[in-house]
């Protein structure tokens, strides 16, 4: 039985191992309506011959393993189903390649997709995706890490993330991004993960690469959705970021996950000391197979704040990006936007229905992204602070933090209220807009947009 692809309202490809968030594909397919029907046809073959139960050969791995059997069962086994209905349809995890779908309300019938929990004002009923800091721990001291991380931490107690992974599960939430600290500094990071998977939740890492060996790269591989490792320049352009020279630990790590045939993405924040080398680094990426890549903007919180004024790029020059990423899409990386960078791609001027149903998305803090801290308090994204809960439900629904970002990304100030891609970037990033005025809810200054508006 065939669907109508109008059922498909929105496609968001790829695991979500980052702390900002999944980040979106910025391609071609962006830049016109047809180039993103392309792409969603494609996706709503896929999905309506799986739901049809069609014997079909499996797609290519996108830079890694099919997930293990219990990720991909959600059609045969009714039990198992990785979906979750919301107001108005429902969002069903798909793998081999990864996307999470947001389809209508017949397809969510068809799908037999469960409510999970009950209607947020604003919001997902649940997070689609959560960033858990393992660990406040780190074998280094990056200058602009976000959580103020060191060698002196403990590693914390795995029984409190346990009992987070069981209601994080509980409520529906699709993947899980384990990061720190440095996640690998954990001696049990790998049996989280498999915690995580057996509740039905799909984890990633991201990671420096310090700490990875050959059999850990093979557990991780085992167990994980996709692996991350930070990698913010080669050589000196490293080192001048971080503080440390780690690129030759980074590229090691990258080539060790491939040979044990994990997914990896890199993971790069875009900054002044490494914008004008970002086509080296594309050259290198490419050379040792890497397809997937992260660019997050810089985040002034811990001791990035600190190194915030030194870092940052000029924000004219930010609008550079956009056509890099459509150049190296030529030679193979499927770069990603982090939900902070989603300002620079809709100044560009993209038809806001590409933008959507292409699963763009800026801040998605408190609407589909829940951070939890090494305290086990919750927070909108990781680089906000996080308050106590009773429990992940209550805090999702109530936590006045959460709140506040939903009540503006619904009714925001000039000049996103008039802005036409306010839907899409939900108007920009709170940590910058905090850290340069002092006001989390104002306007991101950093946005072409409100700079124009400022003027
Ligand atoms: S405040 Fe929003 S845009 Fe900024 S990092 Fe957090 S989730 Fe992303
Ligand atoms: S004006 Fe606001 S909603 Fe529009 S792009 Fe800028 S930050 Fe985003």
């Amino acid at each position: 039985m065939a669907g109508d692809v109008t059922a498909i309202r929105s496609v968001q490809r790829g695991h979500t191992p980052n702390c900002s968030s999944a980040g979106s594909v910025v391609g071609l397919a962006l830049l016109s309506v047809v180039g993103c029907a392309v792409v969603v046809n494609a996706w709503a073959d896929r999905f309506f011959a799986r739901l049809d139960g069609k014997p079909r050969a499996p797609d290519a791995p996108e830079g890694g393993p099919p997930d293990p059997p219990q990720a991909v069962s959600f059609f045969v086994r009714p039990s198992t189903v990785r979906a979750r209905r919301e107001v108005g349809g429902a969002i069903v995890a798909m793998t081999e390649p990864p996307a999470l779908l947001h389809v209508d309300e017949a397809v969510a019938d068809r799908v037999g997709a469960p409510w999970r929990g009950a209607p947020v004002p604003g919001a997902l009923t649940a997070p689609t995706e959560v960033h858990v800091a393992v660990t406040a721990r780190c074998p280094v001291r990056c200058t602009a890490c976000y959580l103020d991380a060191g060698p002196e931490v403990a590693p914390g107690d795995p029984k409190g993330i346990e009992a987070v992974l069981e209601q994080l599960a509980s409520a529906g939430v699709f993947e899980v991004a384990f990061g720190g600290g440095e996640a690998l500094a954990r001696a049990d990071l790998v049996e989280l993960a498999a915690t995580a998977r057996r509740l039905g939740l799909v984890p990633n890492v991201t990671t420096s690469g310090v700490g990875l060996t050959a059999a850990l790269a093979a557990r991780l591989a085992a167990v994980c959705g996709q692996i991350n490792v930070s990698l913010d320049g080669l050589g000196p352009y490293y080192e001048a970021v971080r503080g440390w020279d780690g690129a030759a630990v980074a590229l090691a790590a990258i080539d060790t996950l491939r040979a044990a045939g994990a997914r990896v993405g890199v993971n790069t924040v875009i900054c002044s000391k490494n914008l004008d080398h970002l086509p080296d680094l594309a050259h290198a990426l490419a050379a040792r197979g890497v397809t997937d890549w992260t660019w997050l903007r810089l985040k002034p919180s811990g001791r990035g704040a600190a190194a915030y004024a030194d870092l940052v790029v000029d924000p004219e020059r930010m609008l550079e990006l956009l056509p890099l990423a459509l150049d190296f899409e030529q030679r193979g990386l499927a770069v990603r936007f982090d939900c902070a960078l989603v300002p620079f791609l809709v100044a560009h001027g993209p038809p806001v229905e590409a933008l959507a149903r292409l699963g763009v998305r800026g801040c998605p803090g408190g609407h589909s992204l829940l951070a939890v801290d090494t305290e086990g308090r919750l927070a909108p994204c990781s680089f906000a602070v996080g308050h106590a809960a009773a429990s992940v439900a209550e805090g999702w629904r109530d936590d006045p933090t959460l709140r506040a970002w939903r009540d503006r990304a619904a009714a925001p100030p000039e000049p996103c209220a008039s802005c036409e891609a306010r839907a899409i970037c939900r108007g920009g990033c709170r940590i910058v807009a905090e850290h340069l005025t002092g006001d989390s809810l104002a306007p991101d200054p950093e946005c072409p947009r409100v700079r124009r508006w400022a003027a």
